[in-house]
């Protein structure tokens, strides 16, 4: 969930508001008509007329366009206010002669279905019920002023305090929606990376493969290289020490290859990198650079027999044919195989692998 579904629920619970108020109407109004039956004093008024009228048509409507966006609650509250008063004023000329408490009957009523349909919104709330509000004191003369006070401002305080608590609410639950999505992202992000270096993981890998198979059209290689003899420089320098090299090691491999390559801490003191939009020779190229760039680090390395007197790495390349990234991480992990067969400190290449008999290498670099 994000801050956009939380107002698509504020949104649904709008339409859901206006739906429930311009039914409430309806069934007033239809009352209205029917109590005109068994009085032969009374007629129908137009303005009932006119709420049943559009009250219906709009929750026909709404009922036929179900995703539509209906922000109609402050004019339906204004003009079904408006409609009730003049009813009021109507029917209190019909009715003067028949019922004292009529006034107060209607302005409650009005009061009723804004407190039940709009109790959220203090806007449509307040539209709705001042019309009633004003025509009732001023028919009324002064008689029951008291009452019809107490009826009417009594509701418009709890609602304006309710309103109040109902903002502080939304206010926090967006605030914490925009955390959570937050931490949310943070936490994926973090998820993707390798905490001792800040490289990718192999999550993070799985996650921008499927970004370069989709965006990137052209040729990709895959670069797979690990530590020489890093056992040994682990057990005789300590791991500490080896956590070190790993760091200086990662930050070599970046900086030898372009931003929009990937690369990843595979394993141990494994790497992997994608090579994206390259030909062989680039590819075979960026490689060699990496290897040197690591060799450049001077990390002293008394126990890389036969090899160096620093820290080297071995580099197995493959390309990455038909987006099958298991095969050429199959070829790019034979390839490595036969650099550190070769000798470690190289870079081995199997292009186009695919033609050739297993294990026969293509080109020594
Ligand atoms: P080779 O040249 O054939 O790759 O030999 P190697 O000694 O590098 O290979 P091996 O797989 O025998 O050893 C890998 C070592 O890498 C084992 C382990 O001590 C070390 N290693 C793996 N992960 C970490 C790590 O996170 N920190 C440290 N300090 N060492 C690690
Ligand atoms: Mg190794
Ligand atoms: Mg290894």
């Amino acid at each position: 969930m994000n801050v956009q579904s939380y107002d698509e629920l504020l949104g649904s619970k709008h339409r859901l508001s206006l739906m429930l108020f311009l039914l409430l109407n309806t069934a007033t109004a239809i009352f209205c008509v029917l109590r005109v039956i068994h009085h032969d004093t009374l007629t129908v008024t137009t303005p009932t007329i006119a709420i049943i009228i559009i009250s219906i048509i709009l929750l026909t409507w709404m009922l036929l366009k179900p995703v539509a966006i209906f922000p109609l609650l402050n004019i339906a509250a204004a003009l079904s206010g408006l409609l009730w008063a003049w009813h009021i004023t109507l029917r209190y000329q019909q009715e003067l002669h028949l019922e004292s408490g009529y006034l107060l009957v209607a302005l409650v009523s009005v009061f009723f279905i804004s407190a039940i349909a709009l109790g959220d919104y203090l806007l449509p709330f307040l539209l709705h019920t001042a019309p009633g509000s004003v025509v009732v004191l001023a028919l009324d003369r002064g008689q029951s002023t008291l009452i019809i006070l107490f009826i009417i401002i009594l509701p418009l305080m709890g609602f304006s305090l309710h309103h109040l608590m109902l903002r502080k609410r939304d206010k926090f639950t967006r605030r914490l929606v925009r955390q959570l999505y937050e931490e949310k992202e943070t936490y994926s992000d973090l998820s993707m990376l390798d905490p001792l270096t800040g490289l990718y993981n192999r999550r993070g890998l799985q996650n921008r493969l499927e970004n370069v198979i989709d965006n990137h059209t052209g040729n990709h290689y895959v670069l797979l290289l690990d530590i020489d003899n890093f056992k040994s420089y682990n057990d005789n320098y300590g791991h500490a020490m080896g956590d070190q090299a790993l760091t200086r090691v990662s930050v070599a491999i970046r900086d030898a290859v372009r931003s929009r390559d990937i690369v990843t801490r595979y394993g141990g003191e494994e790497f992997l990198v994608i090579l994206t939009n390259v030909n062989e020779a680039i590819a075979l190229k960026q490689a060699e650079r990496v290897r040197q760039f690591v060799l450049d680090l001077e990390i002293p390395h008394r126990f890389n027999d036969k090899v160096a007197t620093h820290v080297t790495i071995s580099v197995g390349v493959a390309p990455l044919i038909a987006n099958d990234f298991d095969k050429a991480l199959a070829h790019a992990d034979r390839a490595l195989y036969l650099a550190k067969s070769q000798g470690r400190n190289t870079v081995f290449s199997l292009h186009d692998a695919s033609k050739r008999a297993p294990g026969k290498p293509a080109d020594i670099v």
